[in-house]
């Protein structure tokens, strides 16, 4: 098939960034136009980004010109197929639905429409069939639609969820986690605030995780999503590691499993991506590991070129009834961000929605 061509909303950023490294040389996607703030627009692409992922700014982008973030700006350079969105909440708020409304389907990593009835919040190892949701955009008057990404806390620990849940049921989640600087973005935290410190507050974080993991976990009925009925509470910390989210997790089973059940269970979860054979799918999206002081942010981050989520620790929880405790890893800026909405999108594509 031809490439689709794409423009990308917040090339500059963290998440951009990740975006840019891992549509480059995409069998599906190919970048055409890059937009950020006006801050960087006018400027090439490689003076624009303060680039701060691994190698050099891939030498395809590296000298497109950035432009404003907009319909008319984006307009100007090429007539995209899709847009990729990696703005600040706000914006995307008033500027995606302008894409939709022209007929671009957005795939959305920021937080602005995760919690609109009609728009799914999609990984697609978890619950590609809530993607049957955008049609009902169609409601707004838009010729195509938005599709989200969760928060890149909540997305590790849907995944590592979902296999549970569909064998043996939950009742009960408590999460703490420990959370990367890239999580807040380019400015996101004052060196002088993190350095030799552990920040116990993130601002909405908690809110984000536990009202997202209904949707996600919850049932498309045809209609609309009847949110899945558990209980959740997280804890949200900022720690001094520049990529990977860690998290502490416990979870009360609706029966009793033991510990290898409940590993085996994880160990052998696939999902629609891995099915359709994704090029951004991971062979395993789960991998579970077996040594006590697994996973690390260091280690474990790029496990399946960061699309994977890595689970260690799995032991019974004696305080919670039918109780499991277990640790895991997820790449916030790759499966936690710009990895899952390429794979939305290639979902999208598969299932003939673009
Ligand atoms: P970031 O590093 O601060 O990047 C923000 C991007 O938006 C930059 O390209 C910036 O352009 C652009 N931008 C900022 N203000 C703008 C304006 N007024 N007009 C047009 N463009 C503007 O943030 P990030 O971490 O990449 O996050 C981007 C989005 O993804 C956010 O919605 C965030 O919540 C979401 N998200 C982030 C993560 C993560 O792990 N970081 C995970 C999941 C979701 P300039 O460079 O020109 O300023």
């Amino acid at each position: 098939m031809d490439k689709l061509r794409a423009a990308l909303l917040g090339a500059t950023g963290m998440v951009g960034q990740r975006f840019v490294k891992l549509l480059t040389g995409h069998r599906m996607f190919e970048l055409t136009v890059l937009a950020a703030s006006p801050r960087s627009a006018g400027k090439r692409y490689r003076e624009a980004a303060h680039w701060c992922v691994e190698g050099d700014v891939p030498e395809e982008v590296a000298d497109l010109r950035v432009v404003r973030v907009g319909l008319e700006e984006v307009r100007r350079e090429d007539e995209v197929d899709v847009v990729f969105s990696a703005i600040p909440s706000e914006l995307a708020r008033e500027i995606e639905p302008e894409f939709a409304r022209a007929g671009i389907p957005v795939i959305s990593d920021a937080s602005a429409f995760r919690m609109e009835e009609d728009v799914p919040i999609l990984i697609g190892e978890v619950n590609p069939d809530h993607l049957k949701l955008v049609k009902l955009q169609a409601r707004r008057g838009w010729r195509s639609f938005i599709v989200t990404s969760p928060n890149c806390t909540t997305n590790e620990l849907m995944i590592a969820l979902k296999p549970l849940m569909d064998r043996f049921g939950i009742r009960r989640v408590i999460v703490s986690t420990m959370q990367a600087l890239s999580g807040a973005g380019w400015t996101g935290v004052p060196s002088m605030a993190i350095a030799d410190n552990v920040i116990p507050y993130i601002r909405n974080e908690e809110e984000k995780v536990e009202r997202e993991a209904l949707k996600i976990l919850g049932r498309f009925d045809g209609s609309r999503i009847v949110p899945a009925e558990l209980e959740i509470s997280a804890s949200c910390h900022r720690v001094n590691v520049l990529e990977g989210h860690l998290e502490a997790v416990f979870v009360e089973l609706s029966r009793g499993a033991d510990v290898e059940e409940v590993k085996e269970a994880m160990r052998k979860f696939r999902g629609r991506p891995q099915e359709l054979g994704l090029p951004t799918a991971p062979e395993n999206p789960i991998i579970v590991r077996e040594e006590e002081d697994r996973p690390q942010p260091r280690l474990d981050r790029y496990a399946g070129g960061g699309m994977s989520i890595v689970v260690g620790r799995v032991r019974r929880d004696k305080v919670l009834e039918n109780g499991v405790k277990f640790l895991v890893l997820g790449h916030n800026t790759i499966r936690g961000a710009a990895g899952n909405a390429i794979l939305n999108a290639e979902l999208a594509v598969s299932e003939g929605y673009i």
